[in-house]
């Protein structure tokens, strides 16, 4: 068994409102897992019900080997990280610390040699003696992680622990846990709705909606092969193109246009149920060619190091992601070309990944 198992755990409010619907995950020790999806898929639910703040309708949590279902937070040796990091604002930085391990009856001498470990680790050891309102907002985080930190637990839990930070901060912060991670190896579960964060943080990625896993893989893995159109647009920016397609005798078109496929694709063309699918292209397989299929520029967005260029083509309208800056202007007649193997295939109805 792993270090966390999620059984088929279904959650219903006042019977009516179903949250989550079968939930089934399993990490192993050392791992650090992402939940991502859109505000409101489940994300936090799932994750109080690990901390064992709320309980399942149905289903079960294994901690390890033992079947925390209906433990209580305190039992399940977890430490917790949330958005509002909720510090004591009449104690310091160092009892704020060690506040979870004097509840716990640790020995003063343990807790000030804890306190000393991650206020090295953090590089929060000046701030110490300051009480909380005397902290910058990224200061306030590293003390919040170094509460939970102390503790050394079976779990850490983090839910958006970044979203209240500016953008500078979080990006720091966030190399700042992907460290901090690889130094401890402590399994952790990660709620984020950021795409980039889940991509950058996770050993494997959960990608929810509407209370179900859409998809559970590795980064490369939901990147380069997404189950289904939510993850394909989900993950990624800017998102994957996404072209309305028939599959027309052997050829797969969109508004005539012949939409280049492999052979295994074809195959799958071939032998799925509907004609109606879906082509996607990430913008970053997309170029810029002399030949190929023609467009006019519509829109040039430059970001410094690349350049995303909106196409309108017979086809449908394609974003490339292309390096550096674009000389062309818009209303330019361009060209683009990509290969069948950067290209996606879903059922137009389901969403269903075909090839
Ligand atoms: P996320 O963290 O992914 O944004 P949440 O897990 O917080 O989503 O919430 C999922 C859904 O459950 C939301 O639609 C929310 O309104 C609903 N929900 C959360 N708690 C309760 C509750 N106590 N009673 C009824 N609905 C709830
Ligand atoms: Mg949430």
């Amino acid at each position: 068994m792993g270090a966390l198992a999620i059984r088929n755990i279904h959650k219903t409010y006042n019977d009516t409102v179903h949250i989550l619907k079968g939930i089934d995950l399993e990490i192993e020790a050392g791992e650090f897992l992402i939940l991502v999806g859109p505000s409101g898929c489940g994300k936090s639910t799932l994750l109080s019900m690990i901390a064992g703040l709320d309980h399942p309708t149905s289903g079960s949590i294994h901690i390890g080997e033992r079947d925390v279902t209906n433990l209580p937070s305190k039992d399940r040796d977890i430490a917790m990280v949330f958005q509002s990091y909720a510090l004591y604002p009449n104690m310091t930085v160092a009892q704020n610390i060690a506040f979870g391990l004097e509840i716990r009856k640790v020995p003063k001498a343990e807790r000030q040699a804890a306190v000393d470990r991650v206020s090295a680790m953090l590089q929060i050891g000046h701030l110490l003696d300051r009480k909380p309102g005397q902290l910058s907002g990224g200061q306030r985080q590293r003390v919040a992680m170094g509460r939970a930190l102390a503790r050394d637990p079976k779990l850490f839990l983090f839910d958006e622990p970044l979203s209240n930070l500016d953008a500078k901060l979080r990006v720091e912060m966030r190399a700042e846990i992907k460290l901090l991670h690889q130094r401890t190896k402590t399994t952790t579960v990660y709620v984020t709705h950021d795409q980039v964060e889940a991509m950058t943080l996770g050993d494997r990625i959960a990608v929810m909606k509407d209370g179900l896993v859409q998809q559970f893989g590795t980064p490369a893995q939901i990147y380069n092969r997404p189950a289904n159109r939510f993850v394909a647009e989900f993950i990624g920016s800017p998102a994957m193109n996404m072209v309305d397609a028939q599959r027309t005798g052997e050829a797969l078109t969109a508004h005539g246009v012949e939409l280049a496929i492999t052979d295994a694709q074809r195959a799958a063309v071939q032998a799925h149920g509907s004609a109606e699918l879906v082509y996607g292209l990430r913008p970053e397989s997309i170029s810029f060619a002399a030949t190929g299929l023609p467009g006019t520029l519509s829109m040039i967005e430059p970001t410094g190091p690349e350049t995303y260029a909106t196409v309108d083509t017979p086809a449908g309208q394609l974003t490339a992601r292309v390096p550096g800056v674009l000389q062309a202007s818009v209303g330019d007649a361009v060209h683009l070309q990509w290969s069948a193997e950067q290209s996606h295939l879903f059922d137009r109805t389901s969403g269903t990944r075909v090839g």
